[in-house]
């Protein structure tokens, strides 16, 4: 195992560092401490941890495989180039991971009925699945211009039996489909559970959500050491709220020699309104239960945001990754919303793998650093999802003329 001086983090207050906390109505207080008790209860439950690796296994699609993607590497020159294969995952990106892990502490505490945002659609798609796979309720909040753009995926929820509620208020994506759930979640906490699809919000969130998703990173350290006998030196992967990033970064943090970067979303350029990459002109500031990295101006009020990607589209960054951001651990880049689409395009005409548009910003990112890497480093990027719900939208702006 690998050493974890960060196995503390967060603290008991659930801070991370100045970052993170319980920023929440007095009304959730006591539903957010029930659901720390039980998760702590239910990870050294020897039966929950048998249950849940059964479900990733046979359910999900467990381990994911680790692919050297010969044809870029060779194509940019550079480093060796691994892909995580998260997209390959029953639903299609790693919010399964998540979604499983909280169904099961749900059944856990005796909910009957399960609610969830979602930005992209792929974490209503997640939550909706465990819910029918569990025989719950399930009503899922999401922004009206989401739902228009991420049809493909209210379609899927619908199916699975979720009920699909449009948010009109405000910009109508990620954050204003969260202030709904959390309405909800205030009327009816005692028959319900909140399904949190990133590692955001009030603590216990970041630290559970990032430990559903650590076996990422866990597979992908015994992967690479099995196949090359060395750890890696880079990991790339890209950050909307943080939770694909931080469960692939988390196992190799006490390992100084690899490199980790995390990758936002600099949609049309780092102008206000117009990005959603936090560690570029954001500051410090509380947003729905956590205090972290976020853009807002002068007074505070949160700007606009915008992306090519709805799942990166949001406002404020996970605690965690502002507390290694200040120590230095994780460095922040960002791709803008056409270097995704170039990247979206070429690994599917090189790899023959489609991505979605938020992990294509991982990938935009590779394709700058690979080529300056020494052929025998090695770097992996974690791909966090498939493209097939984006395949719409990029066909819009890429294949207009048909001739391109
Ligand atoms: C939701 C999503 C993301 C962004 O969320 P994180 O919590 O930052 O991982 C990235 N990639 C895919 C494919 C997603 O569905």
């Amino acid at each position: 195992m690998t050493e974890e001086p960060q196995a503390q983090l967060p603290d008991a207050n659930g801070h991370f560092g100045p970052y993170g906390g319980m920023f929440v109505p007095e009304t959730l207080m006591t539903a957010l401490q029930d659901l720390e008790r039980e998760y702590r209860a239910a990870r050294k439950d020897p039966a929950f941890r048998k249950e849940l690796a059964a479900l990733l296994g046979d359910f999900c699609g467990r381990p994911t495989s680790l692919y050297l993607a010969e044809r870029l590497t060779e194509k940019l020159g550079g480093a060796k180039i691994y892909l995580k294969r998260e997209d390959l995952l029953h639903t299609g990106a790693h919010k399964i991971n998540n979604a499983i892990g909280q169904i099961l502490l749900a059944r856990r505490m005796g909910k009957t009925r399960i609610i969830a945002e979602t930005g992209a659609g792929q974490h209503g798609v997640a939550t909706a699945t465990a819910a029918a796979r569990f025989g719950f309720e399930c009503v899922i909040y999401m922004g009206a211009v989401d739902m228009e753009r991420q049809a493909l995926n209210v379609a899927r929820m619908r199916f699975l039996g979720a009920k699909v509620v449009g948010v009109t208020a405000g910009q109508a994506t990620l954050k204003e489909a969260i202030n709904e759930a959390m309405r909800d979640w205030v009327t009816n906490v005692r028959s319900t559970h909140y399904i949190l699809g990133s590692a955001l919000g009030s603590h216990p969130y970041p630290m559970i959500v990032r430990d559903f998703h650590r076996v990422i990173g866990d597979e992908t350290r015994r992967q690479i050491l099995q196949r090359e006998e060395r750890l890696p030196d880079r990991l790339v992967a890209c950050v909307g709220g943080g939770s694909n990033a931080i469960g692939f970064f988390y196992p190799f943090l006490g390992d100084e020699s690899v490199k980790m970067t995390g990758v936002e979303a600099g949609g049309d350029g780092i102008v206000r309104g117009r990005h959603a990459a936090r560690f570029q002109g954001g500051k410090l500031g509380v947003l729905q239960g956590t205090k972290t990295w976020l853009l807002a101006d002068a007074d505070g009020q949160i700007e606009l945001t915008h992306s090519v990607s709805a799942g990166l589209d949001y406002a404020a960054v996970g605690p965690e990754h502002s507390y290694y951001r200040d120590r230095g651990r994780i460095e922040y880049d960002f791709a803008t919303d056409s270097e995704a689409l170039a990247a979206f395009r070429l690994l599917a005409e090189v790899e023959g793998i489609i991505p979605a548009l938020e992990t294509a910003h991982a990938v935009a990112h590779i394709i700058k650093v690979a080529p300056g890497m020494p052929k025998d480093a090695i770097l992996i990027a974690n791909l966090s999802g498939r493209g097939d719900k984006d395949v719409s939208q990029a066909a819009e702006i890429l294949l207009k003329d048909a001739t391109k």
